[in-house]
């Protein structure tokens, strides 16, 4: 338990959250023109969001789908997620398909964003220090004189604070509106959002312990749990999932009434299914893939490392495929996620190894 005197208040773990919403307002990226410039080239060119460090992709996924194809639930989204901020927005509330207008508090988000912002820079200093540490016995070698040794250090420190990256403060538009649907979901579905905190998140933290994972601003979803965000929050028509028998190392979250479902053995089955969910406008098929299949540099995946011996949930990773085409040996995919598009073909043979479910429907 820890005390804030600033704010008078105790809180359970981290820092004050007041001081930590305070702080998150503070930040230049969080200036008025700077989020609205964000949401503007969102809309524009819907693949650049970016959930960046955060384990949210079951909701960044939805986001970018109605970036793409349903621009007035994206700005009614992104105004009610900045409603605390930005005075012009001031109680927006973003009206949900089945669960009537929603708020959302700005405190809450800012919460989870702040404390994966600070343990990312305090793991920068760490490395910073261990990095010229490393290289202090080279550096007493080549200067001779403290004046040009302190120059070194200090060139030094440049260099591999650039290698070691920035914080990309621009993207706290991408999170927000992520994670509000997460704080939607808690406020219209508790025991949905509650089960998926304690029975899943949990298969993410070394400790096994969820508020480590949650409290730092992610939040994984099930199928079930991302099937509800499409339909129930945002709208989305005609869902319909497309699932590979899996023996799930977690309960699966409960189903959401209206979605029907299909289960694919083939892979011929699941092109099957793209042709008949996914070819009219406005479609997606929100999937749930092992990460590898979007691993940086491999473009051509001929074997599946294994993968498919661990059909566990917790190596997922929710992407939107935008096209699916199976050639005589492969499956040539055209996936976003992670701000990007993908071409990716993998051996027809494996395919099924890197994926779970797909979630179809249209908006
Ligand atoms: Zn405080």
């Amino acid at each position: 338990m820890g005390y804030c005197f600033k704010h008078i208040l105790f809180y359970r773990y981290g820092r004050c959250p007041k001081c930590l919403e305070s702080e998150v307002r503070a930040l230049p990226d969080a200036a008025k023109y700077q989020l609205i410039g964000r949401e503007n080239a969102l809309l524009a060119n819907p693949w650049k969001l970016n959930q960046d460090q955060f384990g949210v992709c079951g909701l960044a996924t939805p986001v970018y789908l109605i970036m793409r194809s349903a621009k007035d639930k994206a700005r009614q989204l992104f105004e009610a997620t900045f409603a605390d901020i930005i005075p012009d927005f001031a109680n927006t509330k973003f009206l949900t398909s089945n669960y009537g207008p929603q708020s959302v508090k700005f405190r809450y988000l800012a919460r989870g964003y702040r404390l994966q912002q600070r343990s990312w820079e305090k793991k920068q200093d760490k490395r910073l220090k261990q990095e010229m540490k490393r290289y202090e016995p080279q550096l007493r070698q080549v200067y001779t004189t403290k004046q040009e040794l302190r120059e070194g250090r200090d060139e030094l420190r440049r260099d591999i604070k650039e290698q070691l990256g920035q914080w990309h403060g621009e993207l706290l538009v991408d999170y927000c509106m992520s994670r509000a649907l997460g704080y939607i979901m808690k406020n219209t579905a508790p025991s949905r959002y509650t089960g998926e905190k304690i029975n899943f998140n949990s298969e993410f933290s070394t400790t096994q312990n969820y508020r480590e994972v949650t409290r730092m601003g992610h939040l994984a979803l099930r199928t079930n749990n991302a099937t509800f965000v499409l339909s129930e929050l945002l709208g989305a028509k005609d869902v319909h999932i497309a699932k590979q028998k899996v023996e799930a190392s977690v309960p699966l979250a409960p189903p959401v009434s209206g979605v029907t479902e299909t289960q694919f053995e083939t892979v011929a089955r699941l092109h099957n299914l793209f042709q008949t969910h996914a070819s009219g406008r406005g479609s997606f098929a929100m999937a749930a893939i092992y990460a590898g299949l979007v691993n940086e540099g491999s473009m051509l995946i001929k074997k599946s490392q294994g993968d498919a011996k661990f059909p566990r949930l917790s190596y997922n990773h929710w992407v939107n495929i935008e096209k699916f085409d199976l050639t005589t040996n492969n499956v040539e995919l055209l996936i976003w996620t992670w701000a990007k598009f993908w071409r990716v073909r993998v051996d027809k043979n494996v395919f099924l190894s890197y994926i779970q479910d797909v979630i179809f429907g249209h908006f």
